[in-house]
């Protein structure tokens, strides 16, 4: 089929949720582009508009379903135009996607958005709805089955882009898919499906193609990532194993990974971590609840007492290590005593900074069906606002006994939140007394997000900062060398600010 007035086709993505739909989003548009396909910003401007959504919270699937009202009147200027709805949402509830939303030609679930491209032309050419779910076969379109070259799994993460892209300079890989560990409360193992790891030597191929297009860093994805085993035939390989073989990919200045799930953390990961210089100091272990009861209820496959001697012996072999973790507050059940186990958590561990959610059902998990979700919503919004105020105290007393050290920092771009508050200040009047705009924002090793003023030279590069000052997230500081005797620049990167995490 031919362009629209013989021109590219124009595709409009919108992103919600956490790295790992941010790593989809890019691929999709990797293989559009390779299509011919031009991103636009805006969906008014769009002959293809997909918004790829998460399941995990219900916030989430509201707010889904409320962005794709912006596609309603350029849907009907435009007949033509396909409006796709793809990742966990679409998986997970594909008709009342389409009873909600008529106007939408296209639902595709995270396992399947290779198709992606031929449900576009397919949609196009007949009109007709296009469906591509994993999980359940009796939904599945038969339509486009003869179009699959490789196992759904990898053909996505296999057609990569090697051209640099806005998001060159910090680079996610996918190593893993889907989760077997039901925890009560979450949607993904319904949405991602069952845990499989990729080959190693298709995840270090890809981060060598990432370094040659101008990748520094690249943060391994997985919903459980430490578990992460590919056995084929040979001998196994294990997170730690392939941390070393990532370790041997030159030009590559940082390694992360998230997350990480708690039950099955080995000790050799924390070795890796200790004797490989590419590979940072810092983790993402998210704990859910300081509570062994309401852990159990949740069905964590751990105590508090064992995350905490596990912390220890992260930090006995690591000792610089920062640690960020997830809390879900008001689950079924979760009495004033057992949330005052969580809270004491934050001054026994203290966090480098914490990710906390009221707790919200999500249809056909174990908790829907068969807890109550008995805890009045004031009371979780209590919690969590105790939660936030607790650990803001932790972090600011981190980050203000930083004040006068150097760090190495990686600078990703101009930082969008200074300039938008040099902008809220300006438009109240206030006297602005130095230039927020150029600000630059990056981060160190350990994951702390560092503003300092410096130019467009600055960008892409390890820059040693001398830090001035802090608030709870967010350090400020002076550069150390003069731009000339930085190390060669590879690329530009976007904003900094903390991403939601994906759960483990
Ligand atoms: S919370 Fe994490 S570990 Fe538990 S089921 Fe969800 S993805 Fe898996």
């Amino acid at each position: 089929m031919n362009p629209p007035q013989n021109r590219p086709w124009t595709v409009y993505i919108e992103t919600m949720g956490c790295q790992m739909n941010v790593l989809d989003s890019e691929l999709v548009l990797g293989q559009l582009r390779a299509r011919n396909y031009r991103q636009v910003d805006s969906v008014d401007a769009a002959d293809v508009v997909l918004i790829n959504t998460c399941s995990v919270r219900d916030h989430a699937e509201q707010k889904a379903l409320s962005r794709l009202g912006v596609a309603k009147k350029p849907k009907k200027r435009n007949p033509d135009m396909v409006v796709g709805v793809i990742g966990c949402m679409a998986e997970r509830d594909p008709d009342a996607i389409m009873e909600n939303v008529p106007y939408v030609d296209l639902v595709c679930g995270p396992g399947e958005l290779n198709k992606i491209p031929a449900m576009i032309e397919e949609v196009r050419a007949t009109r007709e709805k296009a469906v591509a779910l994993t999980l359940d076969k009796k939904r599945k379109s038969t339509l486009l089955e003869r179009s699959l070259e490789y196992d759904s799994v990898e053909a996505l993460d296999l057609s990569r882009d090697p051209a640099p892209s806005a998001n060159t300079l910090q680079s996610y890989i996918r190593i893993q898919r889907g989760c077997d560990k039901f925890c009560t409360f979450c949607v993904v193992p319904n949405t991602r499906g069952k845990e499989r790891s990729r080959p190693p030597q298709q995840i270090v191929d890809e981060a060598k193609m990432l370094v040659d297009r101008g990748a520094l860093e690249v943060t391994l994805l997985g919903q459980t990532v430490n578990s992460y085993l590919h056995q084929d035939g040979g001998k196994p390989v294990n997170m730690a194993d392939l941390l070393y073989l990532l370790n041997d990919v030159e030009g590559l200045e940082r390694i992360r990974f998230v997350t990480s799930y708690p039950g099955d953390f080995r000790d050799e990961i924390f070795e890796a971590m200790r004797d490989l210089p590419r590979v940072c100091e810092y983790l993402h272990l998210p704990v859910q609840s300081g509570s062994n009861n309401v852990l159990k209820r949740m069905k964590r496959q751990y105590t508090r007492e064992s995350y905490l001697d596990l912390i220890a012996r992260g930090r006995s072999i690591v000792p610089d290590m920062t640690l960020a973790t997830d809390f879900i507050v008001g689950f079924c059940g979760e009495t004033e005593a057992e949330f005052a186990e969580t809270l004491a958590l934050l001054d026994e561990v203290r966090y480098k900074n914490i990710f906390c959610f009221k707790y919200s059902p999500r249809p056909d998990t174990v908790a829907d069906k068969a807890l109550a979700d008995d805890v009045p919503d004031a009371v979780k919004r209590e919690r969590n606002q105790r939660m936030l105020a607790a650990q803001e105290r932790i972090s600011l007393a981190q980050t203000q006994a930083m004040i006068g050290q150097t760090v190495e920092v990686l600078v990703e771009g101009y930082s969008k939140a200074a300039i938008k508050a040099q902008e809220a200040e300006q438009s109240r009047g206030e006297e602005v007394s130095w230039r927020r705009s150029d600000q630059l924002v990056g981060r160190t090793r350990t994951d702390r997000i560092v503003v300092f003023c410096g130019t467009d030279a600055h960008i892409g590069r390890l820059v040693r900062v001398k830090l001035t000052g802090a608030t709870a997230l967010t350090l400020f500081g002076d550069p150390v060398d003069g731009v000339a005797s930085l190390p060669p620049r590879r690329a530009r990167s976007a904003d900094g600010g903390l991403s939601i995490p994906i759960h483990g």
